[in-house]
């Protein structure tokens, strides 16, 4: 845990949030500001700034990531999907605490903004 990372306040239950998925290694919630109709954050209850900083030991949380990807689009009903994962201020990351978007329920355009 990170002390003044909004994502690791969100794991504490100090910002609230709207879960969809929970285990001992994730968390999933709803984006609050979403850009589609399933707009859903998954994060890692470890804390890692961003996927640059990875390491091989990191290899199964990264992994596991886009599983639990994977199954929110299925619990929102969703077969065709996008998953992101921004790195960097000026690929658009504003969180520094690694987190894969899933996004659906629309056409989706490519490549993005
Ligand atoms: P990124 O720009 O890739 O770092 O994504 C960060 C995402 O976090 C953005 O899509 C924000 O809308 C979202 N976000 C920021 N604060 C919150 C919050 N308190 N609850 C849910 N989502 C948030």
């Amino acid at each position: 845990m990170a002390e003044d990372c909004l994502f690791c306040k969100i794991l504490k239950g100090e910002i609230p949030s709207t879960e969809v998925y929970s285990d001992e290694n994730y968390y999933a919630f709803r984006d609050i500001n979403p850009g589609a109709p399933t707009h859903v954050l998954v994060i890692p209850r470890r804390h890692i700034a961003r996927v640059s900083d990875a390491s091989g030991g990191d290899a199964e949380v990264l992994g596991g990531l886009m599983l639990v990807g994977n199954a929110v689009a299925k619990l929102d009903g969703l077969t065709d999907y996008r998953l992101v994962v921004n790195c960097g201020p000026q690929a658009g990351q504003s969180v520094f605490h690694v987190h894969l978007h899933v996004l659906g329920g629309r056409d989706l355009a490519w490549p993005p903004g």
